[in-house]
């Protein structure tokens, strides 16, 4: 079995003892897990099934990134992680809260305590008509905290991002760069246990993504956020130990890496890509492997002692001829 196939069978172990129990099983429970996760989309008489029984599981502490085309599903699942959207059908639980179903009240207390989003748009992040502090203080204040407790905590995490200088600046005088670091101190401000951000480097430069990515990399290892980050660039998924790609809705294959024997840390090796396993025991084989091989509709499985073997099927007059 493959260290996803595992991740997928424990994933739905996870899943079948449910329940709210606190103590050490919460303490166990992964940062996220998704369990065939639906999302139809309504548009007038059309149906969009943007996710199609997703399965997902992130562990607390990792820093994960999320690959797919457009119209794959990734922002219809962080809507959903975020607490934005509601499911169809299926589970999914963060930090120890089920989403599905969840109450108006609850849903607005998990996004303030237990979430902080990042999007694309530098400026959608943050209010235009307050200083990079005050941005920073909002989530605070919604919270309850005072005044100066509030202000104390925004400048340090503006001094951590680098951005000690910027803190009397409105958006508009920051950078695309800038506002995205500020956006990640907005998103920290309530120590949230699961930082989400959708394309966050999409509109910048490669310098200035990378300085973002590092960013998102600090609050992950210092501030302890599991991260899960939806990219395009390439230089940003292969920095992380583990990419999900996801296609039509469901994730497709997993990349691991892990660190070369000669690297100080940083550097990690190009990876091995994984198909993944679902709980029901479903496998997406890639179309470069079944079109050379004319699989369509049926394949015949042989089970060796170490691997599963896959053939095409051969209609009557193959076998007999
Ligand atoms: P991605 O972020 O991977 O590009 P999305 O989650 O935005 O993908 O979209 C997945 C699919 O759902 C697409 O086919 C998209 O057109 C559709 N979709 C997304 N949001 C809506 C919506 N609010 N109403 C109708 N269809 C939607
Ligand atoms: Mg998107």
């Amino acid at each position: 079995m493959t260290a996803t196939a595992q991740a997928a069978a424990s994933a739905h172990e996870g899943g079948n003892q449910g329940g709210d129990q606190g103590g050490d099983q919460a303490a166990a429970e992964p940062a996220i897990q998704c369990d065939r996760l639906v999302r139809v989309h309504k548009a007038g008489s059309l149906e969009v099934q943007a996710l199609q029984g997703l399965d997902l599981r992130v562990e607390r502490g990792e820093m994960v990134a999320m690959v797919g085309a457009s119209g794959s599903g990734k922002s219809t699942l962080l809507n959903i992680l975020a607490g934005l959207d509601a499911p169809s059908a299926g589970s999914a639980r963060v930090a120890g809260h089920q989403l599905a179903g969840m109450r108006e009240a609850d849903r607005l207390r998990y996004r303030r305590h237990e979430v902080g989003v990042i999007w694309q748009n530098p400026a959608g992040n943050l209010l235009p008509h307050l200083t990079a502090a005050e941005n920073v203080a909002l989530p605070l204040r919604y919270a309850g905290t005072g005044y100066r407790a509030r202000r104390a905590r925004a400048l340090d995490l503006l001094d951590e991002l680098g951005l000690a200088d910027h803190r009397d600046r409105i958006p508009a005088r920051l950078s695309g760069g800038e506002q995205q670091r500020v956006a990640i101190a907005v998103a920290l401000a309530n120590k949230p246990s699961v930082l989400l951000a959708d394309e966050p480097t999409g509109e910048l430069d490669s310098q200035t993504a990378e300085n973002v990515f590092e960013a998102l990399r600090a609050a992950n290892r210092e501030h302890g956020a599991t991260v899960l980050v939806v990219t395009h660039d390439p230089a940003i998924a292969g920095r992380v130990a583990r990419t999900i790609a996801i296609r039509d809705g469901r994730v497709a294959t997993e990349t691991l890496r892990t660190a070369g024997p000669d690297s100080a840390g940083a550097g990690l090796g190009p990876g091995i890509e994984y198909a993944v396993v679902d709980s029901a025991g479903r496998l997406q084989l890639p179309r470069e492997f079944t079109e050379p091989l004319g699989i369509r509709d049926r394949v015949r499985l042989e089970r060796e002692a170490d691997h599963i073997g896959v053939w095409p099927h051969q209609s009557d007059e193959e076998q007999s001829s």
